[in-house]
């Protein structure tokens, strides 16, 4: 192997990791460098003391991590509905590997003749035909196998990606904001990107290797038992520093890929919260949390590397003794006549040949280490604990109940304490309170994001927890300031929610109807391909208003009885808010709705009006009621007034 490869192939590891440039380590190639990896035998061993494999597998914080049987058994069920193409990658690169040791074979019985001094021109003719023939057929051998090998590979890894879609969709929605949104991220980003460099290029590397390497060593057995004995001697090395390699990896490649995650965090955090950190003045205690996790993450990067440098030695030694042994036994042999010169010579370019794929086969595992300890990540994320087990009852009806709700964020630590809450349909009610009273946590409960801890919400006779999620959107609807516009067509915005149950013709009526509601029509009418513009990143531009007015369109179509607003318009300018009043209006009719209200001029329309404070609800009743009560609302009411 040259040590071009090799620098490659470390390329190919540290991109596959996905470090920035920055953190990245160049291998040590010359022997100063190899010493300088024993060296560091001393940190490995003080690492490994740090990185066990349980604690890879359990992070103190975030998503959990399936086992790597769980993994094992994803791939296996995605290669069981492949059967024809796994036939058809195994016979071409069956018949490519055949093909490409005959050749060797010749040349050896070219040896012998030459040697044996009875070759003429004439018999040596039909040989070196016979060799590009041969060559010929292999090349064309070799392109099937490839493009079998390709074809699968792509295939697998878009059915991988759509089911990695699919689990992040299916996330149950309360935990996953409990998770760290670094973590998520990381995972749909580089995990995958590392599943996918796997299953993309490890995977027909694998079975064009190993088919390779077995086909070679039993075309050396073939051509001489003999000789093909000094290749058990590497093999012993090779299988010892395997086993030993894969070992220490898979848990060291975790670690690694937690630490990302950790920076991952730490940075979100930190840019998510900038102006808080400004106005704290907590830039540099910011910074120093990101260095701690960037140092976390150079020394389990340090880690690998050390296991992958010591691996190498044993590799350069395990590639260089057959050739070795087969000109020692070779010479043995040929001196006693158990063997001819034609035999060694062949056996001589096989051994040689399976430098390259038992080098790529390395190469194979190591990217498939990372890509394994990636999905296990991957595939962790659809362990987390269902909140909702989805029962048969439907809602008879639209009232809203809530009883005996109460609610933690941290075990031990309720943020609501037991609050009865009854709505009719149709009514109107205000929660109001001062910050951190429960007021959102009480809409999420009531919008069905999260579940109480004990008690429950029923719509129509029915706990919200047991509906499948696409019936509960038809039911209630959270509506926060976050208005996303998702890439794709005006059309496909609005029917979202509905997406199964509306199909072409309908559904552009309902869309169009809803638009017409949320006084959208106009300018959507006006878009260069109307319903079939392409809105999101990068395409037609929305404002802010239009984008709200989009994501009030995606509700009439899901068409929920009752809506929860959290603060629905607070972050918009005042005269963006005026013009979407009529918008607002258009969906609330004949809704019944929960309105988080922080301005109290809001609340004094409603029927009724709850109180919350510090997770009860207080008082409850309608404007007036509470202002002859002279309670805790008359008291808020007063001090806005003033
Ligand atoms: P309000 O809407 O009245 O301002 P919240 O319902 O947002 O109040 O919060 C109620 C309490 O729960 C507060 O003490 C808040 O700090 C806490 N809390 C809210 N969200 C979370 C969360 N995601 N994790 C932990 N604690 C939270």
């Amino acid at each position: 192997m040259s040590v071009d490869t090799r620098t490659d192939t470390w390329r190919e590891a540290q991109d596959v990791t996905g470090v920035p440039p920055e953190l990245r380590v160049m291998p040590g190639l010359g022997p100063w460098e190899r010493l300088s990896a024993l060296r560091s035998r001393f940190l490995l061993r003080r690492e490994r003391a740090r990185i066990t494999y349980e604690d890879s597998r359990h992070p103190e914080q975030g998503l959990p991590v399936a086992s790597s049987q769980v993994a094992l058994a994803f791939l296996g069920r995605l290669l069981k509905v492949r059967k024809p193409r796994v036939a058809l990658v195994l016979a071409t690169n069956i018949l490519a590997a055949v093909a490409g040791l005959i050749v060797p074979r010749m040349l050896g019985d070219l040896v012998d003749q030459v040697a044996g001094g009875h070759a003429t021109v004439a018999d040596i003719d039909p040989i070196v035909a016979g060799v590009v023939v041969v060559v010929i057929v292999q090349s064309v051998l070799v392109l099937l196998a490839r493009r079998a090998s390709a074809v699968l590979g792509y295939d697998l890894l878009a059915a991988a990606r759509e089911e990695v879609v699919d689990t992040v969709l299916r996330l149950p929605l309360g935990r996953v904001e409990q998770a760290s949104s670094g973590d998520l991220l990381t995972r749909i980003t580089s995990d995958v990107r590392k599943m996918s460099n796997s299953v993309r290029w490890a995977l027909p590397q694998l079975v064009m290797s190993s088919v390779l390497v077995v086909a070679t060593l039993v075309a050396l057995l073939l051509n001489s038992a003999f000789l093909a004995a000094s290749v058990a001697g590497s093999l012993v090395v090779l299988w010892l520093a395997t086993r030993y390699y894969l070992r220490y990896a898979a848990a060291g490649y975790i670690t690694e890929s937690t630490t990302y995650s950790k920076i991952n965090s730490v940075t979100t955090e930190t840019v998510e919260g900038a102006r808080t950190v400004e106005a704290l003045r907590i830039g540099s205690r910011r910074i120093h949390l990101g260095d701690v996790e960037v140092d976390g993450s150079a020394q389990a990067e340090r880690y690998t590397m050390t296991l992958r440098n010591l691996y190498f030695i044993f590799l350069d030694v395990s590639y260089n003794l057959p050739l070795v042994g087969v000109v020692l036994l070779g010479t043995l042999g040929y001196s006693q006549g158990w063997v001819t010169l034609g035999q060694i010579t062949t056996a001589a370019i096989y051994v040689q040949g399976l430098v390259d794929p038992m080098d790529r086969l390395i190469q194979v595992f190591d990217t498939l280490q990372v890509g394994l300890a990636g999905t296990t990540r991957l595939l962790g994320v659809s362990q987390l604990p269902e909140d909702r087990v989805a029962g048969d009852d439907r809602p008879q009806g639209s009232d809203v109940e809530g009883h005996d709700l109460r609610f933690a964020y941290r075990p031990g630590v309720d943020v609501l304490h037991g609050i009865e809450l009854d709505l009719k349909p149709g009514e109107r009610l205000a929660i109001v309170g001062p910050s951190g009273s429960g007021k959102s946590t009480l809409g999420r409960l009531l919008a069905g994001i999260n579940g109480p801890r004990t008690g429950e919400v029923d719509i129509g006779g029915v706990d919200v927890m047991t509906l499948p999620l696409d019936v509960l959107r038809t039911e209630v609807a959270l509506v926060t300031q976050e208005h996303h516009v998702f890439v794709g067509t005006v059309r496909d915005n609005i029917v979202l929610a509905r997406d199964q149950q509306l199909e072409g013709g309908a559904a552009d009526v309902a869309v169009l109807d809803a638009l017409r509601a949320v006084e959208a029509l106009d300018w959507v009418e006006r878009l260069p391909n109307g319903l079939d513009t392409v809105l999101g990143h990068g395409r037609a531009h929305l404002t802010p208003a239009q984008a709200q007015q989009i994501a009030l369109a995606r509700l009439m179509v899901a068409d929920p009885h009752t809506l929860v607003l959290d603060e629905a318009t607070s972050l918009i300018d005042p005269s963006t808010a005026r013009h979407l009043e009529g918008s607002m209006a258009a969906l609330l009719e004949d809704r019944t709705v929960i309105a988080i209200a922080h301005r109290l001029h809001t609340a004094h329309d409603a029927d009724r009006i709850a109180v919350v404070i510090d997770g009860r609800i207080a008082e409850l009743g309608s404007h007036a009621e509470l202002m002859a009560a002279d309670g805790e609302y008359a008291r808020l009411w007063r001090t806005w007034r003033s």
